[in-house]
C-alpha cells in the first residue's frame, strides 16, 4: 500500500540530528536567560487578523505566504507565520504591563509560511525570538545585537555579518515615501509585477523585493537614513556609539527595511554568505508604535528572530555532531542473568544513568554487536560463571581493558564508575 507523506515544506527532524537542535535551544535559552530574557509560549494558531493588521496587509508574508482557514464556525484562523504580534498580543490581553517581570519575553517555536522550499527554506521552520517592550534607550538595540553575537559565538558560528539601518519613525518617513514613489514611478516599467503594484500603497517593499532587476533598480533608490529626523539621527548615533563600545562590528546597509510593516527606528539583519541565496540567518529591530497598533498601552518594543534550520546549516558546515549514546550496556547469558540485567538496567536508568540492553532473546555476539552499533563505551557482561563468583567484568570497549563488579552492590559501583569516567554530558 502506498504510504501517507508528509506535508510539502514540512520536515521531520530526526533523531540522528536532534543533537543540534538541543544544542542550539540550550545554548538560547541560556544566553537569553543571562540577559533577563523570560520565556513565553503561545498559541501556533491565532485570528488572521492579528497578522493582516501588525505585519502589513501589503507584505509578503500576509499577501502570499501565510497558512489561513476558517474554523468550523467560519472565523478566519491561521497558522503564525512570526512570534512578535503573538507576543504582542499576550502582553496586552494578559496585562503583563503591571508585571515587573515582564519586559524581555523569548520564544522558541514553530512558524509557517507557505513559500517554495528549498535549502534554508520550508514551510514549517523555527525560529528563536525575543521581544523586549517598554525601553527606547539605544542601549538597549546596541545590547540586543550584541546579544546576538554572544549566542552566535557560543555557538561558534562565525563568517557572519550583521547589518544594520535606520527606518525612521513616521514623521521622517513621509518625505522619504514622497521621494521614493518618484524614484519608483520613474522605473515602473523595469520593476516586477509586485513591486510596480505596491509602489504606490506601500513602497518601502521594493526594497524588500528578491526578484534581481528590482534589487539592481533599487541599488540607485533614495536611503531613508538621508531623511531621519533630528531625534531619530540621534537615535542611531547613539545605537552605533554603544556597538563601537562593545566591539561588535557592523555594516551600515541603507537598503535594509526588512519583511514586515511594523519596523521603525533600528533594523538588522545578521547575513552569511555560506547559504546560498538563503543568507539572512536572523534579523529584528524596533516596532514602537506596534503596540498601540494593536490596542495595547503605547509602550515601544525591539525584537529579532533567528532561523533555527539556517542556523544548524551552518553548524553542521563547520562541526561534528553530537549523538547521544547509551553510558553503558548490559550484555546476558541465559535467563537469570537477563532477569537480572533488566532489573540493573532499570535502577540505573532510574540514577541517572543512560544504560542499555537488548530486547528479546538475543545471543551474546549479536548483543556486543547491538553494543558497538549504539556506541556504548562500557559493557557489562553477565553469565551463569559470573553470577555463581558474585562478579561480572566491566568492558572498556575503547581502551580494551576491564574492570571487576561485585554483583551484591553492581548499581552503587556501576553509577559511580559512570559518573567518573562518563563523558556525556549530564
Ligand atoms: P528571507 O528574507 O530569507 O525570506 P525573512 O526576512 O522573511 O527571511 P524574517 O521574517 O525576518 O525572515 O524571519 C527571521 C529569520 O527566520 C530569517 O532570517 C530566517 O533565518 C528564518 N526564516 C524565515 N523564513 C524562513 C523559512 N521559510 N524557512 C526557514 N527559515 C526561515
Ligand atoms: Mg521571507
Amino acid at each position: 500500500m502506498e504510504y501517507i507523506q508528509a506535508v510539502k515544506g514540512m520536515n521531520d527532524i530526526l533523531p540522528h540530528d536532534i543533537g543540534w537542535w538541543q544544542k542550539v535551544e540550550a545554548t538560547a535559552r541560556e544566553v537569553l536567560e543571562t540577559f533577563g530574557y523570560r520565556e513565553i509560549r503561545t498559541p501556533l494558531v491565532e485570528k488572521l487578523e492579528l497578522f493582516a493588521r501588525s505585519i502589513g496587509e501589503s507584505t509578503d508574508i500576509v499577501e502570499k505566504e501565510m497558512y489561513a482557514f476558517p474554523d468550523r464556525k467560519g472565523r478566519w484562523l491561521t497558522l503564525r507565520p512570526e512570534a512578535t504580534a503573538s507576543i504582542v498580543r499576550a502582553f496586552i490581553e494578559r496585562n503583563l504591563q503591571s508585571d515587573p517581570l515582564a519586559r524581555k519575553f523569548y520564544t522558541l517555536g514553530p512558524m509557517f509560511r507557505h513559500e517554495r522550499p528549498q535549502k534554508g527554506r520550508y514551510r514549517q521552520f523555527h525560529q528563536i525570538d525575543a521581544e523586549a517592550f517598554g525601553i527606547d534607550d539605544p542601549m538597549l538595540d546596541a545590547e540586543i545585537m550584541f546579544m546576538l553575537r554572544c549566542f552566535l559565538e557560543k555557538l561558534g558560528i562565525g563568517g557572519v555579518k550583521l547589518h544594520i539601518n535606520s527606518l525612521g519613525c513616521r514623521e521622517c518617513r513621509k518625505p522619504f515615501r514622497e521621494s521614493l514613489q518618484a524614484f519608483l514611478e520613474e522605473r515602473i516599467a523595469a520593476l516586477c509585477p509586485d513591486c510596480a503594484r505596491r509602489s504606490r500603497v506601500n513602497p518601502l517593499r521594493a526594497f524588500d523585493c528578491k526578484v534581481e532587476q528590482c534589487r539592481e533598480q533599487m541599488e540607485e533608490a533614495p536611503a531613508l537614513l538621508d531623511f531621519l529626523c533630528r531625534d531619530c539621527a540621534e537615535h542611531f548615533e547613539a545605537v552605533k556609539r554603544h556597538l563601537d563600545r562593545l566591539e561588535t562590528p557592523y555594516r551600515i546597509d541603507p537598503r535594509m527595511v526588512r519583511g514586515l510593516d511594523y519596523y521603525m527606528r533600528t533594523t538588522f539583519e545578521v547575513i552569511t554568505d555560506q547559504l546560498g541565496a538563503q543568507n539572512a540567518v536572523g534579523g529584528g529591530g524596533r516596532y514602537d508604535g506596534l503596540m498601540k497598533d494593536l490596542g495595547g498601552p503605547d509602550l515601544p518594543g525591539i525584537g529579532f528572530a533567528i532561523g533555527m534550520e539556517r542556523l544548524i546549516l551552518l553548524l553542521q558546515q563547520s562541526q561534528d555532531g553530537t549523538l547521544k549514546t547509551p553510558e553503558i550496556f548490559l550484555a546476558s547469558v541465559g535467563d537469570d542473568a537477563r532477569d537480572r540485567c533488566f532489573l540493573m538496567v532499570q535502577r540505573l536508568r532510574d540514577r541517572g544513568v543512560a544504560a542499555e540492553m537488548e530486547y528479546g532473546n538475543a545471543g551474546l555476539k549479536s548483543q556486543m554487536r547491538r553494543a558497538d552499533k549504539l556506541g556504548a563505551r562500557y559493557v557489562l557482561i553477565l553469565g551463569q560463571d559470573e553470577i555463581q563468583r558474585n562478579a561480572a567484568p566491566l568492558r572498556d570497549m575503547i581502551e580494551k581493558n576491564q574492570v571487576e563488579v561485585p554483583l551484591a552492590t553492581a548499581v552503587d559501583f556501576l553509577t559511580e564508575f559512570i559518573r567518573k569516567h562518563s563523558t556525556r554530558n549530564r
